[in-house]
């Protein structure tokens, strides 16, 4: 089954409902996304530090999809450091799919559900608005951490080997594209969940190469399972994908990375910890030792001298059941990108506490109004929206906490950001994305629908 890319707001109603018929989709496949039967685990050590104030409740249900962004969570209840802060209750609780989790947010923990996790962007706040939610209902949700950068990217099918498609398309992979257009068989790129990340990465790649990715190619949702077998079969040309799947392509032989999204914007906002206001706002102790526990989670991450051992809790039967080898190359930034490409770079790979711009884990206010406006580029979200982003964020992001989260776990001065904005954000193709001034963004580029 192959969903339409949207083409207007009629998309935000197709994505209600497809929940269920993605999930049975999803059984069997890989062991990423997971099978539809949500799996939850409890912390090996359940002795809070005594030294912590003591928390509303200890009880919380996080939900994470199992790729290499949802690590700090895993890491922190598999370490104890969610207990260590009083948190000797957390859930972490594998959803079948994006949809699933979207699904499970609105109902919440009381309802069976979850009260927040990880989340692509800017999925919290078109849930906060009733944008991709059952009858629009809205949920208003806090963004509270970023869990990661980098290990994405753009995944090809294996019959376009050697025609130029890299991180810049050569002459001859532009040809590739338009004789494909003029053949009446567009170049089909997919992702596994509209209007967020993994549909932003694919479509600014293209744009950037001179490929409009709303006239010069087909662009599909697909859910995951589906999108292998498509490769394979040579039905699909692209997806846009984070870690393991680009080991798993070229290791399997179906296709080969065109690029890294670190490739494409160095040290760029991917995903993020977000929970329903409600939940936070009247448990604020135990929101913070929840970041508390993240934050050092993260740093633990961090360390290259626990990748291997990251790798081995990931890949475990209860987490990603994954082989660990497809996570142990990745976490280790060393990717084979199937053209002859091979990339060792642990600057290239996933980060979860430091990159080379600063802080990862801090959610940069400047980093969610990048995607906000990128949903204006494509039309995602109306344009009259751009002049009230910045409220809008303001009420959604909460820095504030990820803060005095930082201050009460002794992180320095040093590693605590002053501002909400990380400045003016450069891509490969060298634009600039400047949050005083997004409508000059919008302006420079020149593949756009807006
Ligand atoms: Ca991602």
């Amino acid at each position: 089954m192959i969903f339409p890319a949207h083409s207007s707001r009629r998309y935000f109603l197709s994505l209600v409902g497809t929940t269920a018929a993605s999930s049975i989709l999803l059984k069997g496949c890989l062991g990423n996304p997971p099978s539809d039967s949500p799996t939850t685990t409890t912390p090996t050590n359940n002795a809070p530090a005594a030294d912590q104030p003591k928390p509303e409740v200890t009880k919380v249900k996080l939900g994470y999809i199992p790729i290499v962004e949802a690590a700090p969570m895993i890491v922190a209840q598999e370490k104890g450091f969610f207990a260590k802060y009083g948190m000797t209750g957390v859930e972490v609780s594998k959803q079948a799919n994006w949809g699933a989790a979207r699904d499970n947010v609105v109902i919440g923990s009381q309802g069976g559900g979850i009260d927040g996790g990880q989340w692509q962007m800017p999925m919290p706040y078109m849930i906060s608005e009733g944008k991709i939610t059952t009858n629009n209902q809205k949920i208003p949700m806090y963004v509270l951490l970023q869990l990661n950068t980098h290990g994405n990217g753009v995944a090809i099918a294996g019959k376009h080997k050697g025609k130029g498609l890299s991180t810049q398309i050569e002459g001859g992979g532009k040809a590739l594209f338009s004789g494909l257009k003029s053949a009446g068989t567009k170049f089909k790129a997919a992702y596994t969940f509209p209007s967020a990340n993994q549909e932003l990465w694919i479509r600014y790649w293209l744009a950037a190469n001179g490929i409009n990715p709303d006239t010069d190619v087909e662009l599909l949702t697909v859910p995951a399972a589906q999108t292998v077998a498509n490769m394979k079969t040579g039905t699909m040309d692209a997806f846009s994908t984070g870690d393991p799947w680009p080991y798993r392509i070229v290791k399997d032989g179906i296709g080969f990375m065109a690029t890294l999204t670190a490739e494409i914007w160095k040290n760029h906002p991917e995903e993020y910890l977000a929970m329903r206001q409600d939940w936070v706002d009247s448990h604020p102790i135990a929101t913070k030792a929840l970041l508390k526990g993240i934050m050092e989670a993260q740093q633990w991450c961090d360390d290259p001298n626990n990748r291997a051992e990251l790798a081995k809790i990931l890949a475990g039967r209860n987490y990603f059941n994954v082989p660990e080898n497809v996570l142990l190359e990745p976490l280790q930034g060393k990717y084979d990108m199937g053209d002859g490409r091979v990339i060792d770079d642990k600057s290239m790979g996933v980060l979860y506490w430091k990159d080379g711009a600063g802080s990862v884990s801090y959610p940069y206010r400047s980093h969610d109004l990048w995607f906000l406006v990128e949903c204006v580029r494509w039309g995602i979200l109306p344009k009259a929206e751009l002049a009230n982003f910045n409220a809008q964020i303001a009420k959604i992001n909460r820095e504030d906490l990820w803060k005095e989260a930082a201050k009460e776990l002794g992180i320095p001065a040093s590693d605590i950001p002053t501002g909400t904005s990380r400045g003016i954000e450069k891509f490969f193709d060298g634009k600039e994305f400047n949050p005083e001034n997004p409508q000059a963004y919008l302006d420079s580029l020149q593949i756009k629908k807006v």
